[in-house]
């Protein structure tokens, strides 16, 4: 992905410091080793306590005995989507959303043939019939819902995991850091990201609260991940009032029916054909394309012509050369392209002056609200500022203090009316309050 996404999946470093504990130091080695080989690449290093604290020292010093450096790679996932999904879609695909598949349609011999679709977005009570040669379910943790409607044994044990975010001047680490909790020593990460620091993540069954639409960090969570954040970062003590967001994503974990710990389930994906419909879940981001492959190869025997999908092809168009406009930086340029991909320059066209510059120290410029209003499906304002450019989880307080300047540039762009804007923003500070902010309490009233 590295080689595939450039500059949408970037490198990044991960510091392993080992406290006081001759077991885990031999963890440790013997873990980026294998990680190592694994990649394969040859990349680690070895540090003395100076060292470390020299390159990190926003570690805790007392304790510290040694460490290590390994590579990985990080990203923005809501930008992996919308980038495959934009590129689908200049190749000739559809795709849209806020449609529901609620139901099923089976064919006289059983077998699934489509789907009866309903408008999700709230403007409509809308429903459509559609019918398909083959229906490939990769609703995540939601895939028992479908599978469940042709009888199939529910598999999925979907497991919460939070993150918390600081601004990055308050915990300015200059690569990743592993953590292992104190507690139970499971590993977890503070990793820079998108201008800011984020400290994550849990590993918890998921049981909704009731009224939730979406899953949130609870305050247990929060205490628990701070206690990690403490454990290995110096004084001053991370704490509640640092913290300028939350947030929480649910893994679909193919359950292995055992009651083991959460940590202990396997992350590996399926693909399941059931009754006709073919149901892709599991995994993880770093195996999106083998998950595809191996669901599109099942859904070609259904197909005109039996397309053979088992070639292996880039998965992202490769990057056109785009110039920079003037007073861009080559940092900032490759930011763009890893995100924009060939639209880049589309971008630049339609920044207003002042549009270009950084929107405070984040590496986002405000000419990507423009773009993201103008042709990524922003339905409502979450979608907006939580789900393309997220600046309600990347600045305090849900970016109010800019609300003023995000609405000057989106609302003509949307053709919101007045009106319209301020039933969007009161639904958007809701759901910031409820699912997003440093305390969320998971009720939208
Ligand atoms: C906290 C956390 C940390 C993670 N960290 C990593 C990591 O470091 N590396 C890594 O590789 N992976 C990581 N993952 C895993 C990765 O995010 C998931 O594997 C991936 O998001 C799963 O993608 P998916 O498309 O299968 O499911 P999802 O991303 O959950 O998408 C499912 C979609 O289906 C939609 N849907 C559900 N029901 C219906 C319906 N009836 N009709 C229409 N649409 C429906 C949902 O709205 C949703 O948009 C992490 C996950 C979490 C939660």
């Amino acid at each position: 992905m590295l080689h595939e996404a450039k500059n949408l999946v970037t490198p990044l470093g991960f510091f392993m410091p080992v406290f006081a504990d001759a077991h885990t130091a031999a963890q440790f080695a013997i873990g980026v080793v294998i990680y190592d080989l694994m990649a394969p690449k040859w990349k680690h290093s070895k540090f003395s306590r100076e060292e470390l604290l020299k390159k990190c020292p926003q570690l805790r010093p007392d304790k510290l005995e040694s460490g290590f450096l390994y590579y990985d790679a990080e990203m923005d996932d809501a930008h992996l989507v919308h980038h495959i999904l934009r590129e689908g879609v200049s190749a000739g695909g559809t795709a849209i959303n806020y449609v529901k598949a609620e139901k099923l349609l089976r064919a006289a011999d059983g077998r699934v043939c489509g789907a009866v679709l309903s408008d999700a977005s709230g403007e409509s009570s809308r429903t459509a019939e559609v019918k398909a040669k083959v229906v490939i379910n990769a609703a995540g943790p939601w895939s028992d819902d479908l599978r469940k409607q042709i009888g199939a044994t529910p598999r999925i044990r979907p497991l919460r995991g939070s993150h918390i975010i600081f601004n990055r001047e308050r915990l300015p680490i200059p690569h990743a850091v592993t953590l292992l909790h104190p507690r139970d020593h499971r590993a977890m990460f503070a990793i820079p990201w998108e201008g800011t620091t984020m400290i994550g993540t849990t590993d918890l069954d998921h049981k909704a609260t009731p009224g939730a639409n979406e899953p949130y960090a609870l305050a247990d969570e929060i205490d628990y991940i701070l206690e990690a954040g403490n454990a290995t970062f110096a004084d001053p003590k991370l704490s509640r009032a640092d913290i300028i967001s939350s947030f929480a994503g649910l893994r679909p974990i193919i359950s292995s029916g055992a009651n083991i710990d959460p940590s202990k389930e396997s992350r590996a994906h399926v693909v399941w054909e059931e009754e006709g419909l073919i149901t892709v879940t599991g995994g993880k981001l770093t195996t999106f394309r083998i998950m595809a492959e191996q669901a599109l190869n099942l859904a070609a025997a259904h197909l005109p012509g039996k397309p053979d999908f088992s070639k292996r092809v880039r998965y992202f168009d490769a990057l056109p050369k785009v110039e920079a406009p003037s007073g861009m930086n080559a940092a900032d340029l490759a930011y763009l392209m890893g995100r924009y991909g060939k639209e880049t320059s589309d971008l630049f066209d339609l920044a207003q002056p002042g549009e270009l510059d950084h929107i405070g120290a984040l590496p986002n410029v405000w000419a990507e609200l423009r773009f993201a209003a103008r042709s990524e499906g922003v339905q409502h304002l979450d979608d907006l500022l939580l789900r393309r450019v997220r600046l309600g989880m990347l600045l305090p307080e849900g970016a109010q203090a800019q609300m003023s300047r995000i609405r000057a540039i989106v609302q003509p762009e949307l053709g919101w009316d007045d009106g319209r804007w301020q039933l969007e923003e009161k639904r958007y500070l809701k759901i910031y309050q409820a699912y997003y902010s440093p305390a969320p309490t998971g009720q939208e009233n």
